[in-house]
């Protein structure tokens, strides 16, 4: 993994104006005046939601499973609905 100045403090680990806060130390590379090299990285997720017939709804997240799980259960108890699923766009930084 490659590091490069960290473009808060320039590399100095201290950021003069930030005195008050933490003696000053640069909260990005904590002191080191060095941060790893990340890229951006834009992943589309899956998010899943239960709706019943009533209106009910339960957002699961990316978890598919409990989604599942849940309308199954639903279905059980005589409730029934349907999964909504939709995409969402997730931006994460991952060291290279
Ligand atoms: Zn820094």
């Amino acid at each position: 993994m490659a590091t490069i100045t960290c473009k808060r403090c320039e590399g100095k680990g201290r950021l003069a104006h930030f005195g008050h806060v933490n003696n000053g130390v640069c909260l990005s590379c904590r002191g080191s005046g060095k941060v790893l090299k990340t890229k951006r990285v834009t992943t589309l997720e899956t998010c899943y939601t239960v709706v019943a017939f009533n209106g009910t709804r339960v957002h699961c997240g990316t978890d598919k499973a409990k989604a599942e799980a849940l309308h199954v259960e639903w279905i059980a108890m005589n409730c029934h609905g349907h999964i909504e699923s939709r995409e969402v766009k997730k931006t994460t930084h991952v060291p290279v």
